[in-house]
């Protein structure tokens, strides 16, 4: 894929609609909660102004459904990023009403203007093209580094790609495009993929395009338990997909075709039920009570995960090990989230669990890269091509 970055073209004396993901958490009273979005985006909103171009920068948030609600507006954002960026940010209570295009037609080298929430248009979501001509009225250049919106085909992530001349990413998207394609499309191998979280249903996709790619995939979680119930182990009353007893099968063939190592849990933590403060056992995988149910992985598992882990020249992780959200059942996840920050491969994490996992362990500055997004996340780990990057591609 040849996207064209933000560094790649010349923004001087241009007006750039920067499409952000300014989707940040507001309290009752209308305060950011936390503003970790916000800041992903100074260092391309920056570039811009250093380099002598006005911005035009827009975000949704939360999800008004095509309607104007004051308490998602974006004016508490305008508020912030003024102070990130140590200026005065223009704001219009609208996106494409003919003052928001003539503030934006009239803005200079330097100057921030600030519109008001996308999805207050239904428009948005619908990817349309009108709209997306009335977004893009005053832009020269566009600028997308909303990678968490840039799974859905929305107005301003796609359709203006094709009204305003020159579009690219900028430096958030294209951290998350090159390291993504480092790991999973030109790795230096092994690839090791680990992957858990509850069901084999939300990873079925992920799973499929992983074996086709990936030298090893290392499984955790309640998913797991389909795959030893597929292998014809009993697992008590652990999470187990019947449906898909047949599905898991078939991956595991799949696996087993290309050579690849499928690794599975050999022992797990155990409990009567999913619930903090009851007994716990560390059994065998071949020694389940039949009224026991699995929550975590054991420390033979982790040893296994650990050896393949220290060969890995990169690791993809997403979803963990066991419900690490429970103290009793935590001690997996966070044990391979340690393997993994201490290994000397090039290391990816992505996907909502996993990443706070990561940072419950103290390993957040210990990978190489965490994605900022889970959806879009998850269907690159799908193999998917997302409409918004491949609306950059040139
Ligand atoms: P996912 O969103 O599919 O990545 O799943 C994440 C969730 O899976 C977390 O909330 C975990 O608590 C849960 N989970 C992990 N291991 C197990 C398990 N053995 N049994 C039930 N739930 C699990």
């Amino acid at each position: 894929m040849a996207v064209k970055f933000i560094d790649d073209i010349d923004v001087s004396g241009k007006t750039v609609f920067v499409r952000a993901d300014f989707n940040v958490p507001l309290d009752d009273s209308g305060s950011i909660t936390n503003d970790n979005r916000i800041k992903a985006t100074i260092p391309t909103l920056k570039h811009i102004l250093d380099n002598g171009g006005a911005i035009i920068a827009a975000s949704h948030l939360g999800r008004p459904k095509g309607k104007r609600v004051p308490e998602m507006s974006l004016a508490p954002v305008a508020k912030r990023l003024g102070e990130l960026l140590g200026k005065e940010i223009q704001f219009v209570d609208d996106c494409i009403s003919d003052e928001a295009i003539e503030k934006g037609k009239a803005l200079k080298p330097g100057e921030v203007l600030l519109l008001e929430n996308l999805r207050f248009y239904g428009e948005e979501t619908k990817n349309d093209e009108a709209f997306a001509r009335k977004l893009g009225a005053a832009a020269d250049v566009f600028i997308s580094d909303a990678f968490a919106v840039s799974h859905r085909a929305h107005a301003s992530v796609e359709a203006i790609t094709r009204v305003v001349p020159v579009c690219a990413a900028g430096f958030l998207m294209k951290k998350e495009i090159q390291n993504f394609e480092n790991a999973m499309n030109d790795p230096r191998r092994p690839l090791v993929a680990v992957v858990g979280g509850a069901k084999v249903s939300g990873k079925l996709e992920v799973l499929e395009n992983l074996v086709q790619k990936v030298d090893a995939v290392l499984i955790g979680g309640g998913m797991a338990f389909t795959f030893l119930k597929a292998q014809g182990k009993e697992v008590g009353k652990s999470l187990v997909e019947e449906d898909l007893i047949g599905t898991a099968k078939t991956v595991l063939q799949k696996a087993a075709d290309k050579g690849i190592k499928f690794v599975l849990p050999n022992d797990c933590v155990v409990a009567a039920e999913l619930k903090g403060g009851i007994p716990t056992q560390t059994v065998s995988i071949d020694a389940i009570p039949a009224d026991s149910m699995g929550l975590d992985i054991g420390p033979q598992s982790v040893e296994a995960f650990a050896g393949i882990i220290s060969d890995a020249r990169t690791i993809v992780w997403n979803g963990p090990m066991g419900v690490f959200e429970v103290d009793e059942f935590s001690k997996g996840t966070f044990e391979v989230a340690d393997l993994i920050a201490k290994s000397d491969a090039m290391s990816v994490v992505g996907g909502g669990d996993s990443v706070s996992a990561l940072k419950q362990s103290g390993n957040q500055d210990k990978v190489t890269f965490v994605s900022t997004a889970g959806g879009a996340f998850m269907e690159l780990m799908e193999g998917k091509t997302l409409p918004g990057i491949a609306a950059l591609d040139s």
